[in-house]
């Protein structure tokens, strides 16, 4: 696969049909993808705080926006083939998946996930939230969150705590995280709640 490498950040250069088809296969085969859509600003605060780097690191990284797609121009002499962000993917990957999927979602502010649960259940009435939680825990409360997020064992764990907080906490406990997809959605759980 192409790629745009910075600082040792690697941004995938895949269209979004290529990237449903691996996110469909990682469900499929009950293996693990950690996804994150990298934007200018996320890469800014890598290229400062080596530890978000190295939790970058740990990711498949989409391109998303134009800012990172000039770096790509500027290093690479080509724009990424497709712009992937996480508001318009995730719906539209949601849609796709005919099969039955169940989510978890973790994130945004106390009713706000429950919300958006009701919403998505209407929309992709294939698929079912297993559980939520709001965004909003101490570390102290981490531990919990993990336990109640593998007791609920989804197929998708969405993960809607704002750069940098959502990508190290993916890349951080995926290997303890019961579930096949984890993606970093920012605001996602707010548009889903209207
Ligand atoms: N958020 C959260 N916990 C936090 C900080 C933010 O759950 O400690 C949620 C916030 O409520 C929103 C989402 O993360 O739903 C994205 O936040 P923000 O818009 O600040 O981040 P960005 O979209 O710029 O990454």
């Amino acid at each position: 696969i192409d790629r745009l490498d910075l600082e040792g950040v690697s941004i995938s250069d895949l269209t979004r049909d290529e990237l449903f088809a691996r996110l469909h296969e990682a469900l499929e085969r009950r293996t693990q993808v950690c996804l994150g859509f990298c934007n200018a600003n996320m890469l800014l605060k890598a290229l400062c705080a080596p530890a978000y780097a190295t939790a970058l690191r740990s990711l498949v990284l989409v391109s998303d926006g134009l800012g990172i797609d000039l770096c790509s121009l500027l290093f690479r002499g080509r724009f990424f083939r497709q712009n992937l962000n996480g508001t318009d993917l995730i719906p539209a990957f949601l849609a796709a998946e005919t099969a039955p999927r169940t989510l978890f979602l973790l994130g945004a502010k106390p009713g706000i996930a429950a919300t958006a649960a009701r919403n998505l259940a209407l929309v992709y009435s294939q698929h079912r939230v297993v559980g939520v939680r709001h965004g909003y825990f101490s570390p102290e409360e981490t531990g919990a969150v993990l336990a109640e997020i593998n007791a609920a064992s989804p197929d998708i764990l969405l993960v809607a705590l704002g750069n940098p907080a959502q990508e190290q906490f993916i890349a951080e406990h995926a290997h303890r995280i019961d579930a096949r997809l984890l993606m970093g959605v920012g605001a996602l759980l707010d548009y889903g709640a209207g």
